[in-house]
């Protein structure tokens, strides 16, 4: 395949760095070089700034709601048209299986535009009377108007779909945007740039910059005075610097960041599914998804006939290449992500774990035995203040680990400075909302893992993050709500 060039979207047209300063793209597959991206100075990150902010006082401010609307259903149906060069550039870029991409990043990421144009429309705002001493009163109407522009900052593990669920709610509440992927993935959000020509997208509405982090796109556009908040999603610890930028000027901010999620499966569960579910969560993307599972806490007594069918399931999961039907467990994101992966394998053994599956890097063909493979790994017998019980990996690999009572299990699953999200496995309604209610987390899930209906909350508790998007949370973060008070 030839080399992908990778251009800035600025102001409705692609451009190059004027420094020339570009970085190579890898291919997570097979690890050669696939394309090189330019990286954004000061200078791109202004110009996407004041296209931005120009846009806003453009046609695109004079777009009614029920407008901006149409225009994002168009974006969405015109995704779905050029469907397969969303999945090639998305699986080119991560590595994934294309059964998974082609199920969840690419529809679930057009699906982020008809959405949101839909339900911020029919969210209300408040009012309310008020009686005023001359007998008159006075109402009270609340206004909500765009927030202006927001930087976007995105992570690597669902690309498409984690950048769309913010410039969805955020064009469909009338703002414009500047993204910045992450280095690691950046072509379907360049793709997306040329849709939103294609559909009349006013110039400046959707900015795109390339670049790292600190001292380049990233760090540039955060710091920008005329950025009006910033929403993210990634790493606590970039979340943290991010929020610092975000102090300077009192920009509002909302953080997605990372987690170390408990899954809890009570004895009188299903046990089909709850292996099914914990399959899913801890090896769905290679690991490789903020709300997966790392620690499992399995109730003594069907603790090792769970352990035995999930041990067999994870050994049975195809590392392959994207493109293969068979394959089930797609590569890492990056060399760099792959040694930190094995790291924490290497620490689990000295820690005192007992690996019971996987542990190290598969055997791949060699014409793509250079990509970033580990082996989906299962350990038990870890002591609950272990790094590996901790911290978060980010890759296929849970720990197991039995418990006795519903007291003792809500307090392993809350001993972490984490708190993004939880999967309870019971047929027990009642213990199900018990449990689910004391997990200090953003999202509990009762019997499955994943299911996301966009109008509800989404977001972390403790070190997962700031705020809270989905529904009507992302119609508060993302416009600037006003009361007018009328004396009558
Ligand atoms: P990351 O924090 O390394 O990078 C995320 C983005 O931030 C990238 O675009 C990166 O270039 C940018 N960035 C890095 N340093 C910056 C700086 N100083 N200023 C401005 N921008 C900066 O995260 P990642 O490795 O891409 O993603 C994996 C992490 O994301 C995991 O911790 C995962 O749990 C988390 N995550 C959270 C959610 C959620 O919804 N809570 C969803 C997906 C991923």
């Amino acid at each position: 395949m030839s080399e992908q060039v990778v251009r800035h979207f600025i102001n409705g047209e692609y451009r190059e760095s004027a420094s020339g300063k570009a970085f190579p793209v890898h291919a997570p597959e097979h690890g050669g070089v696939v394309g090189e991206v330019f990286e954004a100075g000061r200078e791109e990150v202004d110009a996407a700034v004041a296209a931005a902010k120009a846009a806003l006082a453009g046609p695109w401010g004079q777009f009614t709601a029920q407008e901006r609307a149409k225009l994002l259903h168009r974006i969405a149906d015109r995704i779905n048209e050029r469907f397969d060069e969303f999945l090639e550039a998305e699986c080119l870029d991560t590595g994934k299986p294309r059964s998974l991409a082609s199920h969840i990043d690419i529809p679930r990421g057009a699906a982020n535009f008809k959405i949101f144009a839909d339900l911020v429309q029919g969210i209300p705002t408040e009012s309310f009377r008020l009686d005023t001493p001359d007998g008159a009163g006075a109402v009270n109407i609340g206004h909500r108007s765009p927030k202006g522009v927001i930087a976007v900052i995105s992570p690597w593990n669902l690309p498409l779909l984690l950048m769309t669920w913010k410039v969805g709610p955020a064009l469909a509440c009338g703002n414009t945007v500047i993204v910045k992927p992450s280095e690691e993935t950046p072509l379907t959000t360049s793709l997306l740039g040329e849709v939103m020509n294609e559909c009349g997208v006013p110039e400046g509405v959707y900015n795109v910059v390339h670049g790292l982090g600190p001292d380049s796109a990233g760090e540039f556009l955060t710091r920008h005075p005329d950025v009006d908040a910033i929403t993210f999603t990634g790493e606590t610890r970039t979340g943290e610097v991010i929020s610092q930028a975000a102090a300077k000027g009192l920009r509002d901010v909302s953080l997605e960041c990372g987690g170390k999620n408990a899954a809890i499966v009570f004895d009188d569960c299903d046990l089909d599914k709850a292996i099914e579910g914990t399959m899913r969560s801890a090896f769905a993307n290679c690991g490789q998804v903020c709300l997966g599972t790392e620690r499992v806490y399995v109730q003594r007594g069907i603790y090792e006939a769970f352990k035995e069918r999930l041990v067999a399931a994870a050994t049975e999961l195809k590392p392959g290449p994207s493109h293969d039907p068979d394959t089930t467990l797609g590569p890492l994101i990056s060399k760099e992500h792959q040694e930190k992966v094995l790291s924490y394998y290497r620490l689990a053994v000295e820690e005192g774990a007992t690996t019971l599956c996987g542990g190290g890097i598969p055997e791949m063909p060699e014409a793509i035995s250079g990509g970033y493979w580990v082996e989906p790994t299962i350990w038990e017998g870890l002591s609950d203040d272990a790094r590996v019980i901790r911290e978060e990996i980010f890759g296929p690999c849970c720990h197991l680990r039995p418990f006795d009572d519903e007291a003792e299990v809500i307090a392993l699953a809350n001993d972490n400075p984490y708190g993004l999200a939880t999967a309870v496995w019971t047929e027990n309604s009642s213990r199900a909302i018990r449990v689910a209610e004391q997990i200090e987390v953003g999202i509990a899930w009762v019997n499955s893992w994943f299911l996301r209906d966009l109008r509800t909350a989404f977001g972390g508790a403790k070190q997962s993050g700031i705020g809270r998007e989905g529904g009507v949370h992302s119609l508060e973060f993302y416009t600037e709500l006003k009361n007018i008070c009328v004396k009558l």
